[in-house]
């Protein structure tokens, strides 16, 4: 995709009010030279892979739990959520797949729609199934949904806002609470890239941190299709995932460093260290094979800032430029995104 600092949809949404707004808090051992300064993320413990997106035989999957949580395990992750819709696959039949280096933590795809829209939030770390809710407006009915898996504290994430074409960016700035949200999925109808003049959730996401919503991006599988051939028109696995960083492998620790950012995610390329300093930000990328790496360094509107293909990349921060988040793409054109770290002022 092509950053373009003028698009009229940006410029109509960044007129709003948007809610959910947080200003970092000003950390005094910063450095504020030149007046700005970035807010540190506390990136502590090792990575852990995973996926928050799944679906068995107990809705539209094709396989059983049993069998998708061992493709994840015997696949090199360390950590599944199983996202049947509407129904919680419980982890504690699974038990015997489960060890010290494979967690599977409860969820569900709570699956609501408003009109011809699809209203679908992931509940990760859900005690009990959830009943979808509907309301009288698209935000009230993704509002109602995320409120039902904060009131047994799971951690809510909107899925495919580009599937059916259901949800935007100003509806997505009115909905408070959610930290998460699918900026790319695997399934093979959810229109990532957007389309017909419509933006793609990347540049959905842009807008929703311009706005001023602190908001952190997930990529997915959505595997329903374990069975057969695996190919583009199909859900199959080991699309799209997460690193997330944490000292332990333990449910709530993971959660809580997903709603903090302290993650990346992928559809392929692999990050060992972010480093992020008062006025830089240095992204180590593993070294696969021959291929080649670009990195391109992006700020509030979406403005490109610098693409560089060194490894590390390293962006160093002048100005004000609200947030600054990466993207790394190889040369077979897989992905990762770091998360926007924010920009403090004096
Ligand atoms: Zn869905
Ligand atoms: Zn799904």
């Amino acid at each position: 995709m092509t950053y373009r600092k003028d698009l009229p949809w940006l410029s109509l949404v960044a007129l709003l009010v948007l809610g959910g707004s947080c200003s970092p808090p000003v950390e005094e051992s910063a450095s504020f030279a030149g007046g700005v300064a970035f807010d540190i993320p506390d990136w502590s413990g090792r990575w852990y892979k995973g996926n928050t997106h799944a679906h068995t035989t107990n809705s539209d999957g094709d396989s059983s739990p049993e069998y998708v949580a061992r493709w994840y395990k015997e696949n090199g992750y360390d950590f599944l959520v199983l996202s049947d819709h509407n129904v919680l696959t419980d982890p504690e039949a699974l038990s015997h797949i489960a060890d010290d280096e494979f967690l599977l933590i409860p969820g569900e795809e709570v699956t609501s729609s408003f009109e011809s829209a699809a209203v679908h939030v992931n509940g990760l770390n859900i005690p009990h199934v959830i009943e979808p809710r509907r309301s009288e407006t698209l935000v009230a009915t993704i509002q109602a949904n995320v409120d039902a898996i904060r009131e047994v504290e799971g951690v809510p994430h909107i899925n495919h806002p580009n599937f059916l074409w259901s949800i935007g960016a100003q509806e997505l700035a009115q909905v408070e609470d959610d930290r998460l949200l699918e900026i790319w999925n695997g399934h093979p109808t959810v229109h990532n890239d957007g389309g017909s003049g419509s933006p793609s959730v990347e540049e959905i996401w842009d807008v929703l941190l311009t706005g001023g919503k602190t908001v952190f991006g997930i990529a997915v599988d959505d595997a329903h299709h374990f069975q057969g051939e695996f190919n583009a028109d199909r859900a199959n696995p080991g699309r799209g995932w997460i690193s997330v960083r944490a000292n332990t492998l333990e449910a709530d620790e993971l959660m809580a460093s997903l709603e903090a950012g302290y993650f990346y995610a992928s559809t392929g390329v692999e990050l060992t260290e972010i480093a992020v300093r008062p006025r830089s930000i240095e992204i180590h990328i593993a070294q696969d094979r021959d291929f080649g790496y670009e990195t391109t360094f992006i700020g509030a509107s979406g403005e490109m800032l610098l693409r560089t293909e060194d490894n590390p990349a390293v962006f160093h921060l002048n100005e004000d430029v609200g947030y600054v988040r990466a993207r790394v793409q190889d040369s077979r054109s897989d992905l990762a995104w770091v998360q926007p770290v924010f920009v403090m002022r004096r």
